[in-house]
């Protein structure tokens, strides 16, 4: 491997992937690449297939087609990246694979009952994408975003209806991946963290993950 890693993050929707995605990219200098981030910019493109907003206002995954392209193009120029929302099938994992495959995959594992709890008080900064919670990671003035001043919303498919079929999506699509990557990837290294920790202790578990197969390559 380079010294640039190239790392999955799994979980859940309101796992903590965008958290986590986002120092992680900071720590190594990699680029932080989010399918979820990439859509939100890009709701209205025209596709074969309809729009992105289509899929996500349904919680519903964007077919492969689309997301496969996308991130082929995003990934094309990068030596190492941090991807967060990819893969979320199987189809979509043995694309990754075709493009050169991955060295890390981090599991952050959460219970149901939290997942529902992040999601409806997650908000989201309009201008920059930090993401915050009202009570668990709260900006220092409400509504505000502390890195840039923008406005913080929150985002539509958090409404509990929608999040209902994105758990779904998840069981059904995207827990096969995570038993691919842990029990029939010997290649790739597989991490499991308890996401439910701090937000701290979440970051110190999965840096670590990361140092552990930079430093041994
Ligand atoms: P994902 O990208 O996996 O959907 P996010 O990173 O957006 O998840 O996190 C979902 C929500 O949970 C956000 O409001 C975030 O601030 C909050 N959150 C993330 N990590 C933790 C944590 N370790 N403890 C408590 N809340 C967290
Ligand atoms: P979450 O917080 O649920 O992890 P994301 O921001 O990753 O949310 O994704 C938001 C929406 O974008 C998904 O519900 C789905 O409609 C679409 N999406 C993101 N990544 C993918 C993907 N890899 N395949 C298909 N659809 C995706
Ligand atoms: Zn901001």
């Amino acid at each position: 491997m380079s010294e640039n890693p190239r790392v999955v993050l799994l979980g859940a929707p309101g796992a903590g992937k965008g958290t986590q995605g986002r120092r992680l990219a900071d720590a190594f200098d990699v680029d932080h690449v989010a399918t979820g981030d990439i859509f939100r910019a890009n709701a209205d493109m025209e596709t074969e297939y309809g729009t992105p907003q289509e899929y996500m206002e349904r919680g519903e995954l964007v077919p492969d087609e689309v997301v496969n392209e996308i991130v082929r193009e995003y990934l094309s120029d990068l030596d190492g990246w941090i991807l967060d929302g990819y893969p979320r099938n199987l189809a979509q994992a043995e694309y990754l694979a075709d493009l050169g495959g991955v060295d890390v995959v981090v599991h952050l594992d959460v219970a149901r009952e939290e997942l529902i709890d992040r999601l409806t008080g997650r908000r989201e900064c309009s201008e920059c994408g930090e993401t915050y919670h009202v009570d668990f990671n709260p900006p220092a003035e409400a509504g505000v975003c502390d890195d840039c001043g923008g406005d913080l919303v929150q985002r539509d498919d958090d409404a509990p209806e929608t999040v209902e079929t994105r758990l779904e999506e998840y069981h059904e699509q995207t827990e096969p991946v995570v038993h691919f990557y842990r029990d029939d990837a010997p290649e790739v290294d597989f991490v499991a963290v308890d996401g439910e920790q701090s937000l701290d202790d979440v970051f110190a578990d999965v840096r670590a993950a990361v140092e552990r197969r930079v430093e041994d390559s």
